[in-house]
């Protein structure tokens, strides 16, 4: 999609569980070519939004558009082929398995046959194309040195990384990073914004959740602040660190 197209539309989105509402009617849009940054106390609802978008646990009520296709019925399967990659709260790697077979896992969703079927018996050629799939996208995410080491054996910031990588193998137009610098150490945050600055130059929409306020204020092109499940304030980095409502909800509790 050209620089500046609206990819993704959350319109309305409540999600219950039970009685609890973890998201109340929320709103917002991402445009390819930008991060958007999702913020707001723990509990706010920024993960149960992340589920209801990738289709993991599906909205209550609501439209969620991708790339002007409704996709709130979808499975998260049919999600993931049109475009959407995800990385969770917490690190999800093998351990055990080399930075490259972790990071092919992901360039499976873009195979024809189904995950299972793939997963199953891969034939020769389908997986000499996902891995080599995967060693470019940790190629072009700076881990090419880091091909065969265990996943386990890297640093909290490479393993994020690897994650990222893996996401990007399904050669997704949105990415959906939850909390991806937590945890990192100030250069491992560096080398992250910095991946993400070229990954939004070469188009990429990213709406990433994250609680390391110079992280998203220095990355950032808009932010959207998130309480008790709500849309509470919307802007520029400057303008959300300026605004009145989000100090409160940050400190007033
Ligand atoms: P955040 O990511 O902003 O910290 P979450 O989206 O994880 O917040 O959680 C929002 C609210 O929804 C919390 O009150 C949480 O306990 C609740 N919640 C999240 N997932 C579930 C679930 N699967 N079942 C019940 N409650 C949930
Ligand atoms: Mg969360």
């Amino acid at each position: 999609p050209a620089r500046g197209r609206e990819v993704l539309l959350v319109r309305n989105v409540t999600k219950r569980f039970g009685g609890l509402v973890a998201n109340n009617a929320m709103n917002l849009t991402v445009r390819a070519g930008e991060v958007m940054a999702l913020i707001g106390p723990n509990g706010a609802g920024k993960s149960t939004l992340f589920n209801c978008i990738s289709g993991v646990s599906p909205a209550s009520e609501g439209e969620i558009h991708f790339m002007d296709q409704r996709i709130d019925a979808l499975a998260s399967r049919e999600i993931a082929k049109l475009g959407i990659s995800r990385t969770f709260q917490h690190v999800r790697l093998n351990q055990d398995m080399t930075v490259l077979e972790n990071a092919a896992i992901g360039a499976h969703l873009r195979g024809r046959k189904n995950f299972v079927q793939s997963a199953w018996r891969l034939d020769r050629e389908e997986e000499r194309r996902l891995l080599w799939e995967a060693a470019h996208q940790l190629q072009r995410c700076g881990l090419g040195e880091h091909l065969f080491d265990a996943a386990g054996s890297l640093p909290l910031g490479k393993q994020r990384i690897v994650e990222i990588a893996r996401a990007l193998c399904s050669d997704p137009t949105l990415l959906l990073l939850d909390e991806p610098a937590a945890g990192l150490r100030h250069l491992e945050k560096r080398a992250l914004a910095e991946l993400l600055d070229k990954l939004r130059g070469e188009g990429m929409a990213i709406l990433l959740v994250e609680h390391d306020m110079d992280f998203v204020m220095g990355l950032a092109d808009r932010v959207v602040v998130m309480e008790f499940g709500e849309h509470l304030a919307e802007g520029l980095p400057q303008e959300i660190q300026a605004n009145p409502k989000v100090l409160e909800a940050y400190l007033g509790g």
